[in-house]
């Protein structure tokens, strides 16, 4: 009997181990077919990947135009690629014009999302070049510039975006003000002031103003820094406010996950853009630009688009509080 058990037992485990087999060899033959309908996806070297130091000395006036970057930054214009990750969306992106916001856009329209940017009117050209490319992708793209500093055009951005695009699900407080001061004696009281409205009072104004539209399974995402963790000793402001966006991500996780709203937060290191080129950074440290991260060079924005579009995603159902980094090495978090 026992023996009989045990030959049992070997012969069911013979006959699972041989299906198990079956199994692999079948899901092996089907992934392969699969195989025949995907590109094979490249190997990327990420040092290799983007230009490196030493840059051209450049210089414009703030806010500046990603237009007239030399080299001019990678949004992802030619290179992402999406795959309905957020068809159906209505998202807010501040700042959407160029940089993060506008590698943000970009992968949202391309995922599936009808896409609403806020940016200044000194950079209409660089924000006609992704309405353009948003539309391409037979999304609605909306342009409502604007100054971020103004609460009564905060609630306007709000409302224009909801009437625009028929709802509001996705914001992205994203815009920013940074200009470097060598010393805390050079910054003056308004220079203090608009960093502060820009940073710090713009989202808190849109958020309330958006709250009541946004429904469960809606997400709010800021753009903070690896400054939040690590200030340099020229943004005495702009890093303040960049703890701050850190620490509003985190209290209002909290507070809104009752009502099914995800609140996260995407921490940058050094990315090429036209906020370090129009006073953001000193032309010393903007001709090494990146080059003291391990990777060796800045990032370019289209580099953060898939973690906007992650943190947006509905799958990412349970991160909320988070703050997710991409600083080329060094940095945190
Ligand atoms: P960017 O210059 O492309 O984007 C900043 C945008 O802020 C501008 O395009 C402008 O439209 C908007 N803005 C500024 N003041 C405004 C106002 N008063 N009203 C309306 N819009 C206003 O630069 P970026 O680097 O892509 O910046 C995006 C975010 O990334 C910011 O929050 C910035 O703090 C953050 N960040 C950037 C870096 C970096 O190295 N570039 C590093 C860490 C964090
Ligand atoms: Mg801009």
């Amino acid at each position: 009997m026992a023996q009989q058990d045990k030959t049992s037992i070997s012969s069911r485990h013979v006959a699972r181990a041989a299906s198990t087999t079956l199994a692999a060899a079948t899901l092996a033959s089907s992934t392969a077919k699969g195989d025949s309908h995907m590109a094979e996806q490249p190997l990327i070297d990420p040092v290799g990947r983007f230009p490196k130091p030493p840059f051209k000395k450049q210089s414009q006036p703030w806010p500046g135009l990603a237009g007239k970057m030399e080299p001019r930054p990678d949004h992802g214009e030619t290179s992402y690629k999406g795959s309905g990750r957020l068809a159906g969306r209505k998202a807010l992106i501040t700042g959407g014009d160029s940089g993060m916001g506008r590698a943000a856009a970009i992968a949202y329209a391309r995922e599936g999302a009808d896409v609403a940017i806020n940016y200044l009117a000194a950079e209409e050209p660089d924000a006609q070049e992704v309405i353009a490319l948003v539309k391409k992708e037979g999304r609605t793209g909306l342009a409502i510039p604007g100054d971020l500093q103004e609460e009564a055009f905060c609630k306007r951005l709000v409302e224009q975006t909801v009437q625009g695009l028929g709802g509001l699900d996705i914001i992205v407080n994203n815009a920013a003000r940074q200009q470097a001061r060598g010393s805390i004696l050079d910054v003056s009281s308004q220079d203090f002031d608009a960093t502060m409205k820009t940073n710090i009072y713009a989202p808190f104004w849109i958020i309330k103003a958006a709250l009541p539209h946004l429904k469960p399974g809606s997400c709010i995402i800021g753009t903070t820094s690896e400054q939040a963790y690590d200030p340099s000793p020229d943004l005495y402001d702009y890093a303040q406010t960049k703890a701050a966006t850190t620490n509003y991500v985190k209290a209002l996780a909290k507070q809104l996950a009752s009502k099914g709203i995800r609140v996260n937060g995407v921490a940058p290191g050094p990315i090429w853009t036209p906020l370090q080129v129009s006073g953001g950074a000193t032309m010393e440290k903007l001709e090494k630009f990146g080059g003291m991260t391990p990777l060796g060079r800045p990032g370019q924005p289209v580099e953060l688009a898939s973690i906007y579009v992650q943190l947006a995603a509905a799958d990412a159902s349970y991160a909320t509080g988070q703050v997710y980094g991409a600083a080329g090495g060094s940095g945190q978090p």
